[in-house]
């Protein structure tokens, strides 16, 4: 199983940031040993002074494919949840100075929590699903999937034109705005739609 992630999908993201708007999807990895499931604990890195949250939407793909059509990269998956991206932001800066990699700054331990996944039939439309992020309790980013610069549909078929996507791949399908620094103690909490998915404590 790999995890796949899109950066710079959403157009106030990319603004915060004072990033440029992509050509193409960014893509990046992060490895399995990052995955969080069964809303356990993230304890704070040792090597970052700045960890940053970003909510997220998470496809689970169904299908062994490459070279997937658009048109057909709905079959693919079937399932969503919703994950924290979580980044090491200082370090993430330095790489992005220096033109490498972000691998250590997006694909650390436990730097990919993940909720359970709920079908995706749930919803009327894919490209209108509400989600969100508290921290004790307090609202820090809501988003739609309208807002983002590419469908599901469209990551999916591109990632296949690189990259085999297998049965139980993720992706992460690129953060709103909102983004901002965790402390120890916060409990974040991640919605789609008003129903709470996913609860992550910082230790
Ligand atoms: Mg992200």
């Amino acid at each position: 199983m790999k995890i796949l992630a899109i950066g710079r999908n959403y157009t106030e993201h990319i603004k915060e940031l004072n990033n440029e708007t992509p050509d193409a999807p960014v893509i990046f990895f992060k490895p399995d040993s990052a995955l969080l499931v069964n809303n356990k604990p993230l304890y704070y890195p040792e090597f970052t002074r700045d960890l940053h949250y970003e909510v997220e939407i998470v496809l689970k793909i169904c299908k062994h494919g490459r070279h997937i059509d658009p048109h057909f990269a709905h079959k693919y998956y079937n399932e969503i949840a919703v994950g924290i991206d979580f980044t090491a932001r200082d370090i993430q800066q330095k790489a992005k100075e220096k033109g490498l990699p972000w691998t250590l700054a997006k694909g650390f331990d436990g730097s990919a929590p993940v909720s359970r996944f709920v079908s995706k039939e749930k919803f009327e439309d894919l490209a209108n699903i509400h989600f969100s992020l508290t921290i004790d309790g307090k609202e820090r980013q809501r988003g739609n999937t309208g807002m983002m610069i590419h469908s599901f549909d469209q990551i999916i078929a591109y990632i296949s034109q690189f990259i085999t996507l297998k049965k139980g791949d993720l992706i992460f399908t690129g953060t709103p705005e909102g983004v901002g620094p965790v402390q120890i103690g916060n409990t974040l909490e991640a919605y789609i739609e008003n129903e709470k998915m996913l609860e992550v404590e910082i230790k």
